[in-house]
This record gives C-alpha cells, sequence and structure tokens, in this order.
C-alpha cells in the first residue's frame, strides 16, 4: 500500500484522510461531476472533471444490506473486512441509478485446516461425501457451509490427527500469536472418538450403514491411490483405519466477506439497469462485481482490484468529457 500510495503522490495526486464520500453530485445531463463528503466532521464537496472512481470495499458490515443479499451470514459468521466495508459506495451508485451484481457471493472460508480436510473425508449428514477434500478452502467453505443445516462431519483417523498435530508443532504454532495462528490451524479436536463406523454413525445420527458404505469404497479406491468420484489427488488419500474420529461441522464458525458489487465494465464504468453507462461513474475492488464475484481464490481479489482499479482510472482520466 505504502509503494501505491507514493506512487500516486508522485504522479500528483492528492491525498484526503478523514475523508468519507457519501453522496455523487450529478448534473443536469446525468453525468457524475463529484461527490459530497464528510471531512473532519465538516461537510465538503470535491468536483471530478473526468469522473469519480468508487472503490470504497464491500458490505460486509451493512447489516440492513446483508439482511438482504446474504442473510445467511447472520448466524454462526465471522464478518470480515475493514471497519468501513459499510456498502456506502454501492448505495451513493445504486441511487443514481447503477445496477447491482452477484449480491449473494462471498468467500467463505473453511471452519476447518486445509491440513487436516486434504486427507480426511467430509460427509454430509446422509453420510455422503460432497466434495474433493483438497480442494480450495473457499470451495470446502461454501459446499460444507450450503449443508451446514442437514449436517457436515469431517471423518479422520488417529494417524491423521497425529500428522496434523505434527504439522502443527513443526510451524511453531503454539509459540505464534494464538489467535492467529488458530484462525489458520485450529485445534482440530474431534467431537466424536470412536472404534467402529457404525458407532460413529449412531453418535452423529448419520443413518446406520450410509457412512460405513461411504468409507468401505473410499478406502477400497485409497488404498490403490484412487478417488472415482472426487478426484483427489494421490497423495492425500490413504485408507482410514480405527480408531476413527469426526469433527461436527454444524455449528462451525465461517469467516465471510462479500463479492457482488457494481455492475461494471471491464473498463470499471458503471452500468445502469438498462445496461448504458453512467457518464463519470467507475467503480474497482469489491464496490464492484468483478471476478471474484463469480469464482472467488486467495490473491484474486487484490489482484482484480489492483488491475482493473488501474483500467478504470486511465479510461477516467483519458475520457472525453464532451
Ligand atoms: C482475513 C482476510 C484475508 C484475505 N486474504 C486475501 C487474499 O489472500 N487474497 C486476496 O486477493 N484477497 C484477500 N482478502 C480479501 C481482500 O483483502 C479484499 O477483498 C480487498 O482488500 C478489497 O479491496 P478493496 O480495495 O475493494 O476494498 P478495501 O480493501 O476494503 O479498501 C476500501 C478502502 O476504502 C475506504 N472507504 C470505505 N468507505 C469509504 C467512503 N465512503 N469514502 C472514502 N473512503 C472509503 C476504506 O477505509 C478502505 O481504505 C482477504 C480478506 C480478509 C478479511
Amino acid at each position: 500500500m505504502k509503494s501505491l500510495s507514493k506512487a500516486a503522490e508522485t504522479f500528483g495526486a492528492v491525498v484526503r484522510l478523514d475523508t468519507a464520500a457519501e453522496r455523487l453530485i450529478i448534473d443536469s445531463g446525468r453525468r457524475v461531476v463529484g461527490v459530497v463528503a464528510r471531512q473532519y466532521g465538516q461537510t465538503v464537496t470535491v468536483r471530478a472533471r473526468k469522473g469519480v472512481v468508487l472503490c470504497a470495499g464491500g458490505f460486509i458490515f451493512n447489516d440492513s444490506m446483508i439482511a438482504d443479499y446474504l442473510p445467511d451470514c447472520l448466524e454462526n459468521a465471522s464478518k470480515t473486512g475493514t471497519d468501513y466495508d459499510d456498502g456506502r459506495a454501492i448505495r451513493m451508485a445504486q441511487a443514481v441509478g447503477a445496477a447491482v451484481q452477484n449480491m449473494g457471493s462471498s468467500e467463505i472460508s473453511t471452519p476447518v485446516a486445509m491440513a487436516i480436510a486434504a486427507p480426511s473425508v467430509l460427509v454430509d449428514g446422509t453420510g455422503q461425501r460432497y466434495i474433493n477434500e483438497d480442494a480450495y478452502g473457499g470451495r470446502l467453505g461454501l459446499a460444507s457451509r450450503q449443508r451446514r443445516r442437514n449436517g457436515v462431519f469431517l471423518v479422520f483417523d488417529e494417524h491423521i490427527h497425529t500428522d496434523y498435530l505434527a504439522v502443527r508443532e513443526r510451524l511453531g504454532v503454539e509459540s505464534i500469536s494464538a489467535l492467529a495462528a488458530n484462525r489458520i490451524m485450529p485445534r482440530a479436536t474431534p467431537t466424536w472418538v470412536c472404534e467402529t463406523i457404525s458407532e460413529l454413525e449412531e453418535s452423529a445420527g448419520i443413518p446406520a450403514g450410509s457412512l460405513e458404505t461411504t468409507i468401505d469404497l473410499y478406502n477400497k479406491f485409497a488404498a490403490k491411490g484412487e478417488d472415482p468420484l472426487f478426484h483427489k489427488e494421490p497423495r492425500w488419500l490413504r485408507p482410514l483405519r480405527s480408531p476413527f474420529a469426526a469433527i461436527d461441522l454444524r455449528d462451525a464458525n465461517y469467516r465471510m466477506f462479500t463479492l457482488g458489487g457494481l455492475r461494471v465494465r471491464p473498463s470499471g464504468e458503471v452500468l445502469d439497469l438498462d445496461g448504458f453507462e453512467i457518464p463519470g461513474l467507475y467503480a474497482a475492488g469489491r464496490t464492484s462485481a468483478g471476478i471474484p464475484a463469480t469464482n472467488y481464490v486467495s490473491g484474486i481479489s487484490l489482484g482484480d482490484g489492483t488491475f482493473f482499479g488501474r483500467a478504470a482510472g486511465t479510461h477516467a482520466a483519458t475520457s472525453n468529457t464532451g
């Protein structure tokens, strides 16, 4: 951030601190020509000769927008983002006719560390696998959260648990900041430990025989390094052996942030409900519905915000304002 700020100032950008944009100003031709903002407790206006680029983050901390677009986020979720991810910029643009897109899309991180998920078996309340357990954490999170009301269980064995504890120890998890470390690699304390899968079924309320069938099939192919159902990488495949354990993920806390936002062109131009550009208005980052809104993986939000933010700035600076 420091390098970006320094570069912007070198090119003549003026930085205004403690300045929160509140409303857009439009002229009689519907062109966005400035903003009304609060600066050190005063209302100020800023004239935009070329355009306004909105890049004020998402809306995870706007309870009313969350209730409208992501009501599932109201329970068992840790909302994450900057304090000002309050959807203000999205609302400002909507007030001048902007359309929104993919507002129900969010990043949902897995509530268990990927290091223990990958060699384990994730099943739903009927004992069925639903994903390759070595998938990206956001995909595990999304798929698991969708099923959590009917049951989500991470099933592993003593061997996997021991390996996981060794990884934690090797990375010095106990010695670094407990909060940060435990977010990345939680303790993975089993909810149940059982000698047999049928005991586990009974404890978890999974229909008798269904998890047994799943584990039998998984083990049969894992022994050959194969996963014909979900194509997990062979390095994570090993048959599960007694004693077994499972973590109940029904009440797990999932970390979330929003990905939907204003509908934009690749140039950053904001579109209205009819699909026309709103003259002088641009958006980038999580104020817009960019690439992450359909397919989030780590890095893609910062990459998208930087790339398309630059494109928006360039387009605005070189546009013919008439
Ligand atoms: C724990 C965590 C881990 C993450 N890991 C990754 C990762 O590995 N890779 C990745 O790509 N993404 C990651 N993300 C997501 C990524 O950090 C965000 O999606 C990204 O920072 C969004 O950038 P942005 O510029 O759109 O918004 P923000 O970074 O939220 O910046 C918006 C800025 O606008 C300011 N602002 C807000 N409202 C106003 C207003 N009204 N007027 C003026 N200024 C305003 C805010 O103060 C803030 O400075 C992670 C997020 C979290 C929470």
